[in-house]
């Protein structure tokens, strides 16, 4: 078994919906928010193996005059900048979500940011991707080792 697939990213249905009320309002654009929450170890109870559990308990998206696309821009100091709410509730930043007018695969543009994000001071966020196609999904993926891995997610009441 790989080290990342002992990743996981759990989330609520409520932070699943704000994420695609984030996509929503920024079409035709990307989307973009950051997500903040905890992270935490345990043993995987289905197989007795340690893990890393990522949870999200706050969406917030960047304004969309902040945004500059082919790709999306996140201005980099603002991800070392908790936001006031995460702050207060003692959250990190731990994912940054985007949505894409295609598939939800990591493009060329987004190899470069997630390399170059994670390589300027490692954040080992996980990005989730939406995709706005009709039958589009949402995925999860991780940098690590200089290479994109795709991470679980576990959606919960
Ligand atoms: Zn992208």
């Amino acid at each position: 078994m790989h080290f990342f697939e002992q990743l996981l990213i759990q989330y609520s249905r409520s932070i699943s919906s704000e994420m695609e009320r984030c996509a929503r309002e920024a079409h035709p654009n990307e989307g973009c928010a950051l997500l903040f929450g905890t992270k935490f170890q345990d043993i995987n109870p289905k197989n007795d193996t340690p893990r890393v559990v990522y949870v999200v308990k706050l969406v917030e998206s960047i304004p969309s005059s902040q945004l500059s696309w082919g790709s999306f821009f996140i201005d980099e100091h603002r991800l070392f900048e908790t936001s006031v709410t995460a702050k207060v509730q003692g959250y990190k930043l731990v994912g940054i979500f985007h949505s894409h007018p295609a598939p939800a695969k990591p493009s060329r543009m987004d190899f470069e940011y997630m390399s170059r994000i994670d390589g300027f001071k490692p954040l080992y966020a996980v990005w989730i991707i939406q995709s706005t196609l009709p039958a589009g999904n949402t995925r999860a993926y991780i940098f690590l080792q200089n290479k994109i891995h795709e991470v679980r997610q576990e959606i919960k009441a």
